[in-house]
């Protein structure tokens, strides 16, 4: 058995290899990789390393030669229709490579997103269907560590978390967790041709983390809600570039109007219960 990590230079990718490495032989994880000099320390691990380019047909092709099973990660280009592009070089290099079970990092609910890059992750879905090749999708949340990371320390210093998320609940999981997942996916038996929706079962507000935060600071720190032109100006007032501006406000409005509240139980089934809030708050704060 052969499993090709594609994207294995990134932080996702990489934890999913750590994480294989646990329980199978590092002569049977391939890393798939854009640039291979990143990936030197994959090859000291024992791990092949392959070039594969999501622009480029035929160097995903050959990355994907005599695999089983592809862990296909999920492209981060900002261009979403550039995106899609790539995605389809991917799976029709998977399909005639003859890759028997393609596993794709999706988006968690994508099909009632109203997130723009909900519809690269849905894109994709149905490219892998239209193979024919049995697949899963890890359909992964938001990830916690874009919002709970050491930017915390700045709201500790101010005793102010700005968001336009109101009362939105966020069901998002760590990065670590969701690898967590896909590692107990491409391992394990009977995931093929199945969805799941790989959420925190239970979601939490940024009135509660900033409760966490105060708790873990010991220092008093406030959700501040602010409306979403409010949230622009305060991020550009802090120097991010207008689209980051536009990303940040949009996905924390998203949150406001509710899409992020949907639980559901898979992560659980997969790994257990996701690391709890304060464990993340801990690590991002070094506590
Ligand atoms: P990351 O650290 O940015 O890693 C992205 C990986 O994609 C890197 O290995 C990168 O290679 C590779 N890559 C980029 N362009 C490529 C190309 N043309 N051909 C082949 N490989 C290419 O992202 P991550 O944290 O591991 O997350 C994995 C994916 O999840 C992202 O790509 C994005 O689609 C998605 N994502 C999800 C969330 C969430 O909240 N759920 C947040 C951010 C991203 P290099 O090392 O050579 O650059």
């Amino acid at each position: 058995m052969s499993i090709v990590i594609t994207g294995a230079t990134g932080h996702y990718g990489n934890r999913v290899i750590q994480e294989l490495l646990k329980t199978i032989p590092a002569s049977e994880i391939i890393a798939s990789v854009r640039n291979v000099e990143k990936a030197d320390a994959l090859a000291e691990l024992g791990v092949e390393v392959r070039h594969g380019d999501y622009m480029d047909y035929e160097s995903m092709k050959t990355s994907f030669k005599d695999a089983s099973k592809v862990l296909f990660v999920s492209g981060p280009d900002s261009d979403n229709t550039l995106r899609i592009r790539q995605h389809a070089n991917v799976v029709q290099a998977a399909r005639d490579a003859g890759v028997k079970h393609i596993a794709y990092t999706s988006y968690a609910f994508g099909e009632t997103s109203q997130i723009d890059l909900a519809h690269v992750h849905m894109a994709t879905e149905y490219a892998i269907r239209s193979t024919g090749v049995p697949y899963t999708f890890l359909r992964n949340s938001l990830y916690s560590d874009v919002f709970i990371d050491e930017s915390l320390a700045g709201s500790v210093a101010t005793g102010e978390l700005v968001t336009n998320t109101g009362d939105g609940k966020l069901n998002a999981v760590s990065r670590e967790d969701l690898a967590l997942a896909a590692a107990a996916v491409l391992t394990g038996e009977g995931h093929e041709n199945k969805s799941y929706n790989l959420v925190n079962p239970s979601p939490w507000t940024f009135d509660e983390l900033s409760e966490v935060v105060s708790e873990v600071s010991g220092k008093q720190v406030s959700h501040k809600k602010v409306s979403f032109d409010q949230m622009k100006d305060y991020l550009g007032n802090v120097g991010l570039p207008a689209p980051v501006v536009e990303l940040i406000a949009g996905i924390y409005q998203t949150i406001a109007a509710g899409e992020t509240s949907k639980t559901s139980n898979d992560l659980t089934n997969l790994i257990g219960q996701p690391t709890q809030l304060k464990k993340l708050v801990q690590q991002a704060l070094k506590a």
